[in-house]
């Protein structure tokens, strides 16, 4: 276990793109950095960073875990994370949770567009209760008539995969969920449905790597007192969408996600053995048959819960991250102390065919796990798959964050590491356009193989 963050470093050196010691391709710096233009010198799909020079010709002497780059987000934003082969710019955002953001869906990041809350089609209904994502959502996606004379409501996004988002709806007091195509903007059904309204932090949904499943997890009723459980549902159907398995969880919390290798039959899920606190399980979906457990995921605490906040996998499946947050709130207090107290962030890495734990990282960030959005502390993952960044702050100024980039450990095979070589060259844009058999090109945008 290591810190990221040493406080004796100076902001100006921050800005160095940074190369661990004992490295041939030391003499890379800030005299090279500068020389860097960002987007607008890019003719070719190839990325041409003469300055930065990110970091194709040393990647063979880099071991996993270095540090591979680091600036501050300005520079990040300005071309930086297109050189380091990384998407994501939008690395901080105000959004409150489960109102403007959820979980699985920012509206900065996907850049939704904002309705007019004065606008006649919502006068049917308290204002008071809308929310930036639902607005969005009942204004652009939902039928007219399933929001208007069936008053369903978007209480929450609950996951999306390619296409298709899954919903959480309200209609008459009772939570239901409801099926999205946000490309052909179609309303593909409801499903599920509840006899009460549930909140939005206990109920979570993933969609399977083949989007044919959608796994949810939902509190329900035994007797007097409320269990909660998986359920899994085959979205495929044109007609009716049912749950085909459900398992019972011992407990409240389990975070789960689909191992991207497979098309809907594996899951990684946190505490699905009873009396387990600190669990991470890999289970098979078609059968709920438990493959391997780490029973010690955060050797730091005692239990995962509260602190666990997201689970997921590396693009190519090979990695399973975990995200575990100091949760305290500093919300009320007035705006000015508010953004002075830093929270800790931890990243566990583990191996998604073991679960065994590979590395964590720590850093602090400005930011509240409870009430906002979670891009403001989540990990982010290249292109390639091959390196992940983080977003930390300078201590005590919170408004500064700067970016860092680190090397995954890549499978050894020659697939994929040509898939890393080629994924680094080419932009994403262009990666589609290759002069490749369509199966090579799903392979570079890992999409499996489903039979
Ligand atoms: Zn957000
Ligand atoms: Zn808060």
């Amino acid at each position: 276990m290591f810190c990221v963050w040493k406080s004796k470093r100076s902001f100006d050196q921050l800005e160095i793109p940074y190369l661990p010691r004992n490295n041939k391709c030391e003499k890379m710096g800030a005299e090279e950095s500068k020389a860097y233009s960002p987007v607008s010198s890019r003719t070719s799909s190839v990325r041409s960073c003469p300055g930065i020079d990110f970091p194709n010709h040393c990647r063979r002497e880099q071991r996993a875990w270095s540090l591979l780059h680091q600036c501050t987000l300005e520079k990040w934003k300005e071309g930086h994370a297109d050189a380091a082969g990384f998407k994501d710019t939008m690395l901080n955002c105000d959004g409150s949770i489960h109102k403007d953001c959820s979980p699985a869906f920012c509206i900065n990041r996907q850049g939704i567009i904002n309705i007019n809350k004065t606008s006649s089609i919502f006068s049917f209904r308290r204002r008071s209760k809308f929310t930036k994502m639902a607005e969005h959502f009942e204004y652009n996606h939902i039928p007219a008539q399933l929001s208007s004379v069936q008053n369903f409501h978007v209480k929450s996004v609950l996951g999306f995969r390619a296409n298709l988002v899954v919903l959480h709806l309200v209609r008459n007091m009772a939570t239901q969920f409801g099926l999205l195509d946000i490309k052909d903007n179609k309303f593909k059904g409801v499903f599920g449905k509840k006899s009460v309204e549930f909140n939005n932090d206990v109920v979570t949904a993933a969609l399977s790597p083949d989007n044919c499943f959608c796994l949810i997890k939902v509190p329900y009723k035994t007797g007097s007192i409320y269990k909660h459980r998986l359920e899994l549902y085959n979205i495929e159907s044109k007609q009716h969408i049912t749950m085909v398995s459900s398992y019972d969880l011992p407990g409240e919390h389990a975070h789960f996600c689909f191992d991207p290798r497979f098309s809907s039959s594996r899951i990684a899920v946190t505490n699905i053995f009873p009396d387990q606190v600190n669990s991470l399980s890999l289970v098979q979906t078609d059968n709920w048959s438990i493959l391997a457990t780490n029973t010690r995921v955060d050797d730091t605490r005692q239990e995962l819960y509260p602190n666990l906040t997201d689970l997921m996998y590396t693009k190519d499946g090979t990695l399973v991250v975990a995200i575990v947050l100091d949760l305290t709130c500093h919300c009320r207090e007035k705006k000015t102390m508010r953004n002075y107290r830093p929270v800790d962030v931890s990243v566990f890495i583990f191996n998604a065919d073991t679960t065994s734990t590979l590395h964590c990282m720590k850093y602090k960030r400005y930011t509240c796990g409870q009430h906002l959005c979670p891009v403001n502390y989540m990990p982010i993952f290249s292109q390639s798959s091959n390196r992940i960044g983080i977003v930390a702050n300078i201590p005590d100024i919170p408004d500064r964050h700067y970016v860092q980039v680190y090397k995954l450990p890549a499978q050894i095979n020659l697939q994929s590491l040509c898939r890393i070589v080629i994924l680094d060259t080419f932009n994403s844009d262009a990666v589609p356009k290759l002069p490749l058999p369509p199966k090579l090109i799903n392979y570079l945008n890992f999409v499996p193989e489903f039979h």
